[in-house]
Order: C-alpha cells, then sequence, then structure tokens
C-alpha cells in the first residue's frame, strides 16, 4: 500500500525539496501551506495525482485538526508526519517582545505539539508510523540575536528524543533534522560578504540546498532502527 506523507510547509525552500524527493517514491503526499496559493497551485499541477494541497496555519489548533483530518478522510492512514514548517526572526533579544515569542513557539514549537496529537491514534492504531521534525542546529548550539527562534528549536529537539521514548513500543520512529544554512527565502537576507564569512567556517565550504535536507528526510522515512536523533546535515560547521 502507498504510504501516506503529511509535510507542512511544502511550498518553497526544504518542504517544497522534500515534497519533491519524497514524490519520487509511490506516495501520496498532503502538502500543507500558510498563505501562498499560486505556488500550492503549480506544485499541484506539476505533481498531479501524487499531491494533495491544504491550507492550514499551524499555529493554530483548530486548523491543524481539519489538515489532519482531511488527510485521514481522503487516505485512511498516515504514516509519515513531517513537520517542517516555520518561521525565523533576527532581533536582540532585550528587543524581542511578547508578541513575537509567542509567535515564534506557536509556529515552530506548539505547532509539532498540535500536529503530533492529531495524528497519533491512527499511527498508534496501524502500530506503525515516522514522525521527522525539522529543527535547526542552533537549537544544539544556540544562537546569538535569534534566541527565541533557537529555543524553539532546541524545544523541537526535546519533544523528538522524548516522544521516541514514548513511542518506540508502538514502533514510531520520531527523528530531528537540524540544518546548518541553507539556501531559501529564510535565509536570503545575508549579503554575499556574510555568506562569505559563513562559508569559511564550514568545512565543506558552501552553503546546503534544500535538496541536501530533502535526501536525509527520504533516508528517514525508508529506515527501521533510527529513532530519538538529531541529525544534522550542516557541512561540517558544528562538529
Ligand atoms: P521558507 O523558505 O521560509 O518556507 C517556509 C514554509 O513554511 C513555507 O512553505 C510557508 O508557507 C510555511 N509556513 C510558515 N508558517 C506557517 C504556518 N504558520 N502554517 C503553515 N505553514 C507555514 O523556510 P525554509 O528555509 O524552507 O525552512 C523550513 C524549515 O527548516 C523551518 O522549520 C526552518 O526553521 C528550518 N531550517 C531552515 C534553515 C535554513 O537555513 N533555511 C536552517 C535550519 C532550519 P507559505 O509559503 O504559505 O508562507
Amino acid at each position: 500500500m502507498k504510504k501516506v506523507i503529511v509535510v507542512t510547509g511544502g511550498t518553497r525552500g526544504i518542504g517544497k525539496a522534500i515534497v519533491y524527493e519524497l514524490a519520487k517514491k509511490d506516495v501520496h503526499i498532503i502538502l500543507n501551506y500558510k498563505s501562498s496559493d499560486e505556488k500550492a497551485k503549480l506544485i499541484k499541477e506539476d505533481l498531479g495525482n501524487k499531491v494533495e494541497v491544504f491550507k492550514a496555519d499551524i499555529s493554530k489548533r483548530e486548523e491543524v485538526r481539519n489538515l489532519i483530518k482531511f488527510s485521514l478522510d481522503k487516505f485512511g492512514k498516515i504514516d509519515v508526519l513531517i513537520n517542517n514548517a516555520g518561521i525565523a526572526q533576527e532581533k536582540m533579544f532585550i528587543d524581542i517582545t511578547e508578541e513575537d515569542w509567542n509567535n515564534m513557539l506557536q509556529t515552530n514549537l506548539t505547532s509539532a505539539f498540535y500536529t503530533i496529537q492529531e495524528v497519533l491514534p491512527n499511527m498508534i492504531h496501524n502500530k506503525s508510523g515516522c514522525i521527522i521534525n525539522i529543527s535547526s542546529i542552533w537549537g544544539i548550539t544556540g544562537a546569538s540575536c535569534e534566541v527565541h527562534y533557537s529555543v524553539s528549536k532546541a524545544g523541537i529537539d526535546a519533544l523528538t528524543k522524548s516522544l521516541a521514548k514514548e513511542l518506540g513500543p508502538s514502533n514510531i520512529r520520531v527523528n530531528s533534522v537540524a540544518p546548518g544554512i541553507i539556501e531559501t527565502d529564510m535565509t536570503n537576507d545575508y549579503t554575499e560578504e556574510e555568506l562569505e564569512e559563513i562559508k569559511s567556517k564550514i568545512p565543506l565550504e558552501k552553503i546546503g540546498k534544500p535538496e541536501d535536507i530533502a535526501k536525509c528526510v527520504y533516508w528517514l522515512v525508508d529506515d527501521n532502527y533510527t529513532t530519538g536523533q538529531i541529525i544534522s546535515p550542516n557541512g561540517g560547521w558544528i562538529i
């Protein structure tokens, strides 16, 4: 039977690359996004029956419930959940407002609490599941001027490790993929100089591509014996 895979934030960057990489398999993909209707439509046109698109703000419980209900009504099961959608913001800690803080945690961390709680009854019933959370190296090392972002990603990694322990007996694997710097809209504010400076600190001397992360996710989807791990494709930036 075809695997059913939900990918949040699949219209751009890493999520879009994940959708295209996984579409090479014999699968059904539910691509979630927040506002890029035109981008979602183009991907749907390109990938046809392999993909269903569903607009939902994953920071809102009710919209997540609708996303998962749509997927289950359509296909009867969810084999793989990829929590990819996220936001970033650069600000000095002292300038972060309560609204910034709450928005960051709600979008990057609480959203995974929602999606995972919604898919779990089905995965537990099937005694099978794979959950992949896209975190970040900043969750591991912490980042200056991105404290709330780093906290959200460290939270995701703790969620991954704790849930892997709790859900292992139900044959549900939970892992984080924690990218280094990847060329997407999220990082297009960097100047050429800043990028050169970053590259000089990366042993592989290059910025990552969304496809580099997608390949790692592709491998994890097929794996059987990896759980509770924080896998970090980062060019060797942190070792
Ligand atoms: P991106 O290019 O900015 O794309 C973000 C995606 O998330 C879009 O599809 C967007 O949908 C969706 N999204 C944002 N907020 C949403 C919400 N509330 N509900 C539903 N969808 C939402 O970002 P990216 O660089 O690909 O990042 C993807 C993930 O990788 C994020 O979790 C990010 O933290 C992580 N990451 C990125 C990097 C990097 O260097 N780029 C490094 C480490 C980790 P719309 O198109 O509809 O807005």
